[in-house]
């Protein structure tokens, strides 16, 4: 099963794939976790990356590509991805339409979810992840247990640098321009499953579930 998660900066991806990750056994992969965890290590990738992350543009091409290939070449991916925040541009669909077809894969499902950006704005800036697992939570609608402190493993709870006000409105015209035509890339190629993002996390989960098995024909 190849999966991709598709959706403005907000709209709930990393929060979802995690869930539908375990659910059909296979690896979420995120390209923004992978970045955000070489900036900590200061990486060669991470010191290259920062400047465009903390700006709120896309990383180029090239370098997204470097790592998601070698991302997919490793062995947990025999049984199916699913992709969290690749492709975002029209180039990377290209390319990862090629990857696929060399390994004899095609894509299962493109999952679109679709907030207005009113409610994106009021999510990033809420948002907060845990330094040390990445686990996502919002300081109104998903709450930790204790305050400050990952309900996983414990690790301390931040804000994201690219979360603040200004960075955000540039992140949502970035996807606008840049990744909202992967959209129609998509549902021309039939395999576009558009989902309601506006609804609570446990819903949006629902239908993003029962719009994959009606596909898979389950
Ligand atoms: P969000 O979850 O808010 O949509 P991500 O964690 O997916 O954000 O990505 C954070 C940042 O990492 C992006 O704003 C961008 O700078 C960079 N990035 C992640 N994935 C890609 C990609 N596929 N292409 C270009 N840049 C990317
Ligand atoms: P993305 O990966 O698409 O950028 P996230 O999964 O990180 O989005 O979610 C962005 C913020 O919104 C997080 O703080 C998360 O807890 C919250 N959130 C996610 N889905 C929902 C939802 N359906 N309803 C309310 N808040 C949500
Ligand atoms: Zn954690």
């Amino acid at each position: 099963m190849q999966l991709i998660l598709l959706g403005p900066p907000g709209a709930g991806k990393g929060t979802q794939a995690t869930r539908i990750g375990e659910e059909f056994g296979i690896p979420p992969i995120s390209t923004g976790d992978m970045f955000r965890e070489a900036i900590k290590k200061k990486t060669p990738l991470g010191e290259e990356v920062a400047q465009y992350i903390q700006a709120g543009e896309l990383v180029p091409d090239e370098l997204v590509l470097g790592i998601v290939r070698d991302r997919l070449a490793q062995p947990d991916t025999a049984v199916g991805f699913l992709l969290d925040g690749f492709p975002r541009t029209l180039p990377q669909a290209v390319v990862l339409d090629q990857y696929l077809t060399e390994k004899g894969q095609k894509l299962t499902v493109v999952i679109d979810i679709e907030v207005d950006p009113e409610i994106l704005v009021m999510r990033l800036s809420g948002r907060r992840i845990c330094q040390e697992c990445g686990a996502v939570y919002h300081i109104l609608t998903k709450k930790e247990q204790q305050a400050g402190i990952c309900d996983h493993c414990q690790g301390r709870l931040i804000q994201r640098e690219d979360d603040y006000e200004a960075t955000v409105r540039n992140r949502l015209t970035v996807y606008t321009n840049q990744t909202a035509p992967l959209i129609k890339y998509y549902r021309d190629a039939g395999l576009l499953l558009q989902i309601d993002g506006a609804q609570p996390i446990s819903a949006v989960y629902q239908g993003i579930i029962t719009g994959i098995r009606q596909r898979l024909g389950q």
